[in-house]
Parts: structure tokens; sequence; C-alpha cells
């Protein structure tokens, strides 16, 4: 695909990001998703020039021009990450209907993300529609992928439950589930390697904290954010010698 191409995707992905940021910030929260965006600290209306993906944020310093209340990083880091997916999914998985259900399904990690960071929150009803999307996906890949996905889904889910049962304050419910959905996408093979990856993500992200006293070691850590960016990162990794190791390993 020439450069060109792939600027103009990175922008509809910026674009794309900003209304699956809004879907982060409004799903959890119970407001309607259509409609016009406001500060959530003042409540006031959104114009054009605070809605430029990234560069308001940049642009207004992180503050709304209304009130002078932080705006989260989530937003723009959110709007980024997603103008580097679409561009770096649809050359993984092709224009067809394989990219096509990759793409929703990385969109849906980042609404997952984004709510994990803005609340704390895996809304159920994102995870029910990502556990869907994934499904179909293992359904059109043939009888190996489906049912290395469920193997893979079970793995996740086992593996998280575990955690839980050993330190409940560790993590929440909504994690779990969303270690079973990772591993429905990611397959028996790539399971743990995506586990794995979101764990040294976290540890990266919440042990320089813990050590400047910014966070206590019983902090929820939003382990959301984490399972997202490691699953996307394995999606788009080309793993061949571990996953066919395995593969053969598994029949
Ligand atoms: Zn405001």
């Amino acid at each position: 695909m020439p450069l060109q191409n792939d600027f103009f995707l990175a922008l509809m992905g910026l674009c794309f990001g900003s209304f699956l940021a809004a879907l982060a910030s409004r799903l959890p929260a119970g407001v309607p998703v259509t409609g016009r965006s406001h500060c959530p600290n003042c409540q006031a209306q959104l114009g054009f020039t605070e809605l430029i993906p990234v560069l308001s944020f940049v642009l207004l310093r992180g503050r709304c021009k209304h009130c002078g209340a932080r705006i989260s990083p989530a937003y723009p880091t959110l709007e980024l990450a997603t103008a580097v997916i679409v561009p770096a999914f649809l050359h993984r998985y092709g224009m067809g209907a394989e990219g096509a259900l990759n793409l929703i399904i990385a969109f849906h990690f980042v609404v997952l993300a984004g709510s994990d960071w803005l609340y704390g929150i895996l809304p159920d009803r994102i995870l029910a529609s990502l556990s869907c999307f994934t499904l179909l996906l293992k359904l059109l890949s043939g009888h190996k992928a489906f049912w290395s996905g469920l193997a893979g889904g079970l793995l996740g889910f086992s593996f998280l439950y575990a955690v839980i049962l050993l330190r409940p304050d560790a993590i929440g419910a909504g994690d779990v589930k969303m270690a079973g959905v990772v591993g429905l996408y990611m397959g028996a093979s790539r399971v743990f390697p995506a586990l794995g990856l979101s764990f040294v993500l976290a540890a990266a992200y919440a042990l320089p904290l813990l050590a400047l006293g910014k966070k206590k070691p019983h902090d929820v850590l939003p382990l959301g954010v984490f399972l997202s960016a490691g699953s996307l990162i394995v999606s788009l990794a080309q793993l061949p010698q571990l996953s066919a190791i395995l593969l053969d390993l598994g029949g």
C-alpha cells in the first residue's frame, strides 16, 4: 500500500478514534451515544475547535476552554492509537472480511481500554459484542481456528480466575471476563503471549509510579487498558515459529 494511502488511513483512524473515545466516555456513564459533546465537568457544549482529534487537546493544553478542568489524556491516546491501528490492521489482515472483522474487534479493544482508563469499568455489553464478532471471525477462519479460539478463551478465563481466587483485590471480575475474550481472539497458541505482554506493560506502568510514591500497592490498576494493548500488539505481530510449534503440540 503506498505511503499516501497510509497517511489517509491514519487520518481516518484519528476520526474513528475520536468516536471510539466518545463511546468509551459515554457508554459507562449512561450518556446517549448520539448528541453533541459536552465538558464532563461544566457541561459546556464543545465547539468545532475543541473537537479536532489530538490537536484540540494539545492547543488547549489538556484543559477545558470554559472551566479549566483537566481533560483526561485518555482521549488523545485513544485517538492516536486508532490512527496507528487502522493502517496497521489493514496491512496485516487485508481489506476483505477478515480485515474488516479484525478492525471491528480492534475498535472494541480501544473502547474497553478507554472505559477502563476513564471509569475503571469494562462494560458487559462491549465485552458481549466483542465476543460475538470474535466468534464470527473464528467461524469464518475454519474449524482449527474455532477450536483453538475456544481453548484459548478457556485458558485466558481460567488463568485470571485463578489470579482472582488467590488475590481477590488484585483484579476485577471484568478483567477475568475480558481475559476469556482475549483468549478467544488470540487462540490457544497466542493467549499467553498476549496475557504475558499485557502484564509486562502493566508492570512497566505501575512499578515506576509505586517507586515514586504516586500509587499505593492496593490501588486498582486499569488492567483492561493493558489487556487491550497486549492483545492488539500480539494480533499485529507475526509469531510464525511460536504459533507453529504450539499448534503442532496442540495437534
Ligand atoms: Zn468544562
